[in-house]
């Protein structure tokens, strides 16, 4: 298999029948591939019709009968999605008829592509950063509008721009930092130690910035951990099943039926939330031994969560455990919400005592099922969405490979600085900005390795 030369193609739709039905070639070669299978109605050879620009024909196999009427749009290298000659057919969309085209592609020369495959061509030819292709990847399996707005394109460019300016500034301080090595005694250095100094605070500051971004980023990609807690029998477990959308946890008015903690990704509004289901809180001398455990794994989530959802009984009165939940969760810094559930019921429960504690109070009740859903999704939306988790403009740090090459350049610089303000040369440095450098390579792809790329790619679908 050759990565850069061989020509590649697939199906870029869904599987399964459609209206019409995009197949991707790419390659240097794709020009050749579909000339044996496509004849224009103009009866002009494709290459010399208009680039970008969808030319209608017919599809040939090889004993010349027409298998479809159908588009064609050549994309003239570099100017395509891969940076390569690549053209796409625009066919009915029908099982059978994609099927053979891609088939009769691949029979003139062309090999199916693996799974991300255009985008890593697009990638290997300098069209994507990897930070890109990642977005693109991410856009593709988004759950969430908030996940749309994170990976759509202005977004990634302003990660690509934030990052692109912090390598230009440490090539900068390379390049002044070499010129000492090489000429000792001249006055080479385009920084002065003190201007050194402070660009590399500067940088310093930069990486922080994006690094504290992917609190949010991750909140957006894989879920904000929103855990359920309450004494037992409040209906945790009943709202954990309305919001999931299935029984997904038992409901019973056994007081300690959940026993462990269940985690589902769920949509809700525009936020995803990783949702988690505990084992009710309660001071019992009787416990047995695996409620002990749920609930010191409850107490545990609820100390990661960045949203409580603290659910109480609206149809009695306020105790000693709401009480007790109360305090436990007043030094927790996330988002609370005080759910009032059973509100369907008579209420009994005195709200004015909890409502100072959380950032907002709402009624559910899991007989209103589209009603507990509203209020929720309107108190998330404004608690996360609107305000805290999509700040306007800034550029969001979204994976763990990105946030980890971030901390490994913070690293470097924050030893280059303390180094150069304990007295040290400018020289003496230069390691430590060539090892940011490295890691800032790392995180946009000029130097990353076959197996990071590998596994980005992976997650991606044929096609793309
Ligand atoms: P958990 O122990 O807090 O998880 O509570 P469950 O979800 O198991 O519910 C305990 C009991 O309360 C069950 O009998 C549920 O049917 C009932 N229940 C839960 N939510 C509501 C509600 O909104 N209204 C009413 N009337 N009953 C509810």
């Amino acid at each position: 298999m050759n990565y850069i030369t061989d020509v590649i193609a697939a199906v870029s739709t869904p599987p399964g029948k459609g209206g019409v039905a995009v197949i991707r070639i790419s390659g240097e070669g794709a020009l050749a591939v579909i000339g044996k299978c496509f004849r224009p109605l103009s009866g002009k050879p494709l290459k010399d019709c208009p680039t970008r620009t969808q030319i209608y024909g017919h599809i040939f196999d090889r004993e010349g009968t027409t298998l479809d009427d159908v588009l064609v749009c050549y994309f003239k290298s570099p100017a395509s999605y891969t940076g390569e000659d690549t053209v796409e057919i625009y066919c009915h969309g029908g099982i059978l008829v994609t099927r053979s085209i891609l088939e009769l592609v691949l029979s003139h020369g062309a090999r199916p592509a693996e799974p991300g495959e255009f985008t890593r061509r697009a990638f290997l030819s300098g069209k994507l950063s990897l930070t890109e292709a990642e977005a693109i990847g991410t856009l593709l399996e988004a759950r969430s509008e908030a996940q749309i707005k994170l990976m759509a394109g202005p977004a990634r460019e302003r990660l690509a721009e934030r990052i692109a300016k912090i390598r230009a500034s440490l090539v900068e301080l390379l390049s002044s930092a070499y010129a000492r090595i090489d000429y000792p005694d001249e006055d080479l250095g385009d920084f002065s130690d003190s201007e050194m100094l402070s660009a590399l605070y500067n940088i310093k500051e930069d990486i922080s910035s994006l690094i504290s971004t992917y609190r949010t980023g991750r909140a957006i990609n894989e879920g904000v951990l929103a855990v359920i807690a309450g004494k037992p029998n409040v209906g945790k477990s009943s709202l954990y099943n309305l919001l999931v959308g299935e029984d997904a946890a038992i409901v019973t008015d056994v007081a300690g039926t959940t026993r462990d903690v269940l985690v589902r990704t769920v949509p809700l509004g525009s936020t995803l939330l990783r949702l988690a289901d505990t084992a009710g809180i309660r001071e019992a001398d009787a416990l047995d031994k695996v409620e002990a455990i749920g609930i010191e794994r409850s107490r545990r989530y609820m100390s990661e969560c960045e949203l409580l959802l603290a659910v109480f009984d609206l149809s009695r009165e306020l105790d000693t455990e709401d009480e007790a939940l109360i305090q436990s969760i007043a030094p927790l810094d996330c988002t609370k919400i005080a759910l009032l559930n059973k509100s369907d019921l008579e209420g009994r429960l005195d709200t004015e005592r909890i409502s100072g504690h959380f950032d907002a109070v709402i009624y559910t009740s899991a007989a209103d099922e589209a009603g507990t859903v509203s209020a929720l999704t309107e108190a998330v939306n404004a608690l996360f969405t609107d305000g805290k988790i999509i700040s306007g403009d800034g550029a969001i740090v979204a994976s763990a490979r990105q946030h980890a090459s971030l901390l490994a350049a913070l690293e470097s610089v924050s030893t280059a600085y303390e180094s150069l303000r304990g007295g040290f040369m400018q020289d003496a440095v230069s390691s430590d900005i060539e090892r940011a450098l490295g890691a800032i390579a790392e995180l946009d792809g000029r130097a990353v390795s076959e197996e990071v790329v590998s596994d980005i790619f992976s997650k991606f679908c044929v096609g793309k």
